[in-house]
């Protein structure tokens, strides 16, 4: 008898670990925030972005744009850094962040924790006049691309690498990944080192900037995902990021036995409806 219960125990301890996380109940209030990774969790108690904002836009009001609430303010911030320093009166157009209690966004792979942000480019014309960049147009390694009427456009580096130096330097977020392109990444840094940024801060950069090899290449828009916060790992946040030198160190919270049998024991979500088309974007 001892043997059966121990191996039902096994069994439910198999299941909540494969789980990866609970949903937050009466039994289980701690799990808030960012809750589980980014491509197997929730979000509980997201803050939406506003629709319009000081140089920060919606891409499509059709876009989910829910995310911790430091995620959406450094966008915030970020995107009025790139107001105040080039006034274009373009702002960033801001695609899909996360669904207001998380989970699965339909075409994406992760954005399910309120810690990702798909950032479309800052474009121009060939002459260097700043356009509404609201659709996502690819650009190659010359930093050219074509819009949707066919005219050819020019990838704003200048506006870019504001936008990603706020970023990097905003004490609120720990940046993890931002997905682009390698040529794109390549064009930032030589923009950076020519205006003679800081070479950590330089060094950070390339660092954090990855064309990603498992989906999209990211060449039409820039995926800014964050790093779980210490005090996030006890709510149930979960990173599989690395552990870059600037990320404050904790260790993960390991769960005790009697909380997961708590949490086992706790309402389960219904599962939901795969997707009928999913593209391969992180
Ligand atoms: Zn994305």
């Amino acid at each position: 008898m001892r043997g059966v219960a121990r191996g039902m125990l096994r069994a439910a301890l198999a299941l909540a670990a494969a789980s990866s996380c609970a949903m937050p109940s009466a039994l289980v209030p701690a799990y808030q925030g960012s809750i589980g990774l980014p491509h197997a969790g929730f979000l509980v108690g997201g803050k939406e972005l506003p629709k319009e904002g000081e140089g920060v836009r919606w891409r499509s009001a059709a876009d989910s744009h829910f995310g911790v609430p430091r995620l959406i303010e450094a966008i915030e911030v970020a995107a009025r850094d790139v107001a105040a320093q080039r006034p274009t009166g373009v702002p960033l157009f801001v695609g899909e962040i996360s669904a207001k209690t998380g989970g699965r966004l339909p075409r994406h792979h992760s954005h399910r924790t309120g810690r990702d942000a798909d950032l479309l480019f800052f474009m121009t014309t060939l002459d260097g006049a700043p356009i509404a960049g609201a659709e996502f147009v690819k650009f190659g390694p010359d930093g050219l691309g074509v819009d949707a009427s066919g005219r050819y456009v020019r990838f704003d580096v200048e506006r870019e690498w504001l936008l990603l130096r706020s970023l990097l330097q905003n004490p609120r977020i720990h940046i993890e990944w931002i997905f682009v392109a390698a040529p794109l990444e390549a064009l930032l840094v030589e923009h950076a080192l020519a205006r003679g940024e800081p070479p950590e801060l330089v060094a950070r950069a390339e660092k954090v900037l990855l064309q990603p090899g498992d989906s999209a290449p990211h060449d039409d828009h820039a995926h800014l995902r964050i790093a779980c916060e210490p005090d996030e790992h006890a709510r149930g946040c979960i990173d599989n990021g690395p552990a870059w030198p600037w990320l404050a160190k904790s260790k993960p919270v390991v769960a005790s036995t009697a909380e997961i049998i708590r949490a086992i024991s706790a309402p389960i979500a219904p599962a939901p409806a795969p997707a009928t088309s999913v593209v391969a974007l992180p």
